[in-house]
């Protein structure tokens, strides 16, 4: 029987597997992203105590306890859950649901490279804390960068994909390439086009534990956070070849009324 591993973790998704089970997905501290079964945890009254008692949802932090798979695909064994953060004023706030849904979709599929893992869940971790505690889009971003470097594909916000040179004032993410171009080399379908300015503030956005905390943050600008946000989807949802099915409906709740004619692809 192989060892129980107890970490820290936060979880990003929860199916109904049988009348009594559950497969869960969680980031955690050790061992990144795994699926674990979860056995007769569907079964346990509200009102008992238990290892598993505690509400194993979406985006809660809790330290878990398992026993990994053997074998790759396998599924690691839950035994024990216990919540240390439900998320209460991410719950009562509906966009804030949507986006932090986002994001663990994004972890799931992003996953991280065995030395990070550790650090993604301190990244995910403070980039919720900080959405519960201000409305800015800012704590997402960097995570959505961090993330696509973390899974090993950073965007190049510098120089043309093509060319290599220089971007110019804009620049573009295209239909069935990775990276941006420059306009002169930007042919096919263009998914979005930025301002330089924005690129070159994303460049510089340090990842969610590194910014001030919220309090100290210089003001935002919503329609350039808005418009990095959705580069950085597209480009994750290029590089990862996944559906990201939150996207549209992120973009729908986050778009700023100046951008509703360009906005939802
Ligand atoms: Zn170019």
């Amino acid at each position: 029987m192989a060892e129980a591993v107890c970490c820290d973790s936060i979880c990003l998704r929860v199916l109904d597997f049988s009348e009594t089970s559950q497969v869960v997905t969680l980031l955690t501290a050790s061992h990144g992203v795994i699926r674990l079964i979860a056995k007769g945890i569907r079964r346990i009254p509200k009102k008992t105590f238990s290892p598993l008692m505690a509400p194993l949802d979406v985006l809660a932090a809790g330290q878990v306890v398992f026993i990994p798979a053997r074998q790759d695909g396998q599924l690691a064994t839950l035994t024990a859950w216990d919540v240390t953060d439900h998320r209460p004023l991410i719950r009562r706030d509906y966009k804030k649901i949507i986006v932090t849904q986002l994001l663990a979709e994004v972890t799931t599929a992003a996953g991280a490279t065995d030395d990070a893992t550790g650090e993604m869940l301190l990244e995910l971790e403070r980039t919720i804390r900080d959405l519960a505690a201000a409305d800015s889009l800012r704590p997402v971003v960097a995570y959505l960068k961090y993330a696509a470097s973390a899974a090993g594909y950073g965007l190049d916000m510098l120089r043309c994909a093509e060319c290599k040179k220089s971007l110019g004032l804009h620049a573009s993410l295209q239909r069935r390439s990775v990276g941006l171009f420059c306009d002169g080399c930007c042919r096919g379908e263009s998914l979005i086009r930025v301002d330089r300015r924005i690129l070159s503030a994303l460049h510089r956005l340090p990842s969610p534990c590194n910014l001030p905390v919220p309090a100290d943050q210089a003001p935002a600008d919503p329609v350039a956070l808005f418009q990095a946000a959705q580069l950085l989807l597209f480009h994750l949802r290029a590089v990862l070849d996944e559906r990201l099915r939150l996207i549209t409906p992120f973009q729908l709740t986050y778009c700023p009324p100046s951008e509703w004619s360009a906005a939802v692809s």
